[in-house]
């Protein structure tokens, strides 16, 4: 059918890089049905809200073509440490861009659409994992984290043959899909003209200042470490654990992507991990500076004979550009802590790094709650620290002399508020509500998605939203 009515999308991505775009046509579902439409999201793709909501609305976020071109995406990466040279979009189309109120473009990718040539299982996908998606990435969104969003979630009516969950579809919008995978897979073919034309479409999409550098493709690099080094300093600042950071998860864009495994700390432990298939915790959440460097170092390799004609200067200068992640996420660490912290003033750097050690250090040793340690100082900072020291058994030195040290440099409350959420998407609650969603009641996931739009101010009749899960819950456990 002419998809005349379905809104205009561009193929700049299926035009550009014919090598990395398989045509796909996405299943379409027998019954679709909506289950969650992202109205502000609308709004700023300059979409129509009634019309998505109608029947041909809803064909269109299920993924019908219309005058759209699907393509799954060709990507390689590294999984666990190992080269995978074939991944791409097993369950995933991509339907083309969309041009945003800012004039940016942004991609529509519908996710559980089916199989396509690069599955490696049956290609679809269940409600409850979507709603997650789609939930994390609001939250995400509204605490400041660059991040993919979701525009939907369409029930197919059918169940899915394996486990005979009902089944639905994403559609995800990100500024683009283009993963370290993505050039990791041209680098592996070998063909210089496809990796400058890959490299050519971020600069212009993410990092169009690096197009006017004397080096362009090594100013893009950079631009992409110092993305990634605030990007990751954003999830430490949260307590957030994505949970598989192999090289096809992580964008060049540095927006988070990927939420089937993700999950934000109640107690805070460094070495906290939560996926089913992690298991020696190398995606743990005090281990993700670390592996996002080497995600990075692995990026440098992939795109180095961009930067020098000769491949061992080349990968010389890839790897000196990637060793600017530790500075950069010092940095950027430094800075989101300072305003957790409320210091604002002109505190030195060694003391904003002293008092965050400490106060982790403590939240460590004791099994403190992260999200309601850092919000609970903003009373501290105004003369109350009652609720404060209520997160900790009895009176603990270490606890005093922190305090001590924190109040001599003049924290203020209004900066602390201002950062340190009081809600997050704590694994219980999410569970909770997905339940009720499977189950046919969508009323609780609205009702979470609406307070986690607004993480920052105290609703009264919410408390429990920001209670960590009941004592003796089983420690939460993700899939992909
Ligand atoms: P992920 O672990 O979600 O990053 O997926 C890794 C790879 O497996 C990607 O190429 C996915 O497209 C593919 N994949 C994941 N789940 C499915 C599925 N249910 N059916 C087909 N391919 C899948
Ligand atoms: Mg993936
Ligand atoms: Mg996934």
């Amino acid at each position: 059918r002419a998809g005349t009515r379905h809104p205009v999308l561009t193929h700049e991505w299926a035009a550009l890089l014919p090598e990395l775009s398989l045509p796909s046509v996405p299943a379409l579902p027998p019954e679709p049905r909506l289950l969650a439409l992202n109205e502000p999201l609308a709004h700023e793709l300059n979409l129509d809200v009634d019309a998505l909501r109608s029947a041909d609305g809803i064909r269109f976020l299920s993924g019908e073509p219309g005058d759209a071109r699907p393509v799954a995406q060709v990507y390689a990466g590294h999984q666990w440490g190992r080269f995978q040279p074939i991944l791409g979009d097993g369950r995933a189309a991509l339907l083309g861009e969309i041009r945003d109120v800012d004039g940016r473009l942004r991609d529509v990718h519908v996710k559980g659409s089916g199989p396509t040539p690069m599955s490696r299982g049956d290609g679809y996908a269940v409600i409850g994992p979507m709603l997650r998606e789609y939930l994390m990435g609001e939250a995400m969104h509204a605490l400041g984290v660059p991040t993919t969003r979701a525009l939907a979630v369409v029930a197919t009516g059918a169940v899915r043959p394996m486990d005979g969950l009902p089944g639905a579809i994403l559609v995800r919008t990100a500024t683009s899909h283009v993963r370290y995978g993505s050039f990791e897979y041209v680098r592996v073919h070998g063909d210089l003209g496809l990796l400058r034309r890959l490299a050519d479409l971020v600069i212009a999409r993410h990092y169009p200042r690096a197009a006017g550098a004397r080096h362009p493709y090594r100013a893009l690099l950079t631009e992409i470490v110092e993305a990634v080094a605030r990007l990751t300093a954003d999830w430490m600042r949260l307590g957030f654990v994505h949970g598989v950071l192999s090289t096809d998860n992580v964008l060049v864009g540095a927006e988070t992507i990927d939420y089937g495994p993700c999950a934000f700390l109640d107690t805070y432990e460094p070495d906290a991990f939560f996926s089913s298939i992690d298991e020696f915790g190398r995606y743990a959440h005090e281990r993700q500076p670390e592996i996002m460097r080497w995600n990075l170092d692995r990026l440098g390799e992939a795109v180095a004979p961009l930067l020098h004609d000769d491949l061992a200067e080349a990968l010389s200068i890839a790897a000196d550009i990637v060793a600017g992640f530790g500075e950069a996420f010092a940095r950027a660490r430094r800075e989101a802590f300072r305003r957790k912290l409320g210091l604002v003033g002109d505190v030195d750097a060694a003391t904003v790094d002293k008092l965050t050690d400490a106060a982790l250090a403590l939240l460590a040793d004791h099994g403190v709650d992260f999200t309601g340690f850092w919000r609970d100082l903003a009373a501290a900072a105004e003369g109350d620290e009652r609720a404060l020291r209520s997160r900790f058994l009895g009176e603990v030195l270490a606890l005093e002399e922190w305090l001590v040290a924190w109040k001599a440099q003049g924290p203020d409350a209004a900066v602390i508020r201002a950062v340190n959420p009081v809600y997050i998407a704590r694994n219980h609650i999410v569970e909770e509500v997905l339940q009720a969603a499977t189950d046919g009641d969508l009323a609780p996931f609205d009702e979470l998605v609406d307070l986690l739009r607004d993480p920052y101010t105290e609703r009264p009749d919410a408390r429990r939203f920001a209670l960590p899960a009941p004592d003796g819950t089983p420690r939460h456990r993700t899939f992909c």
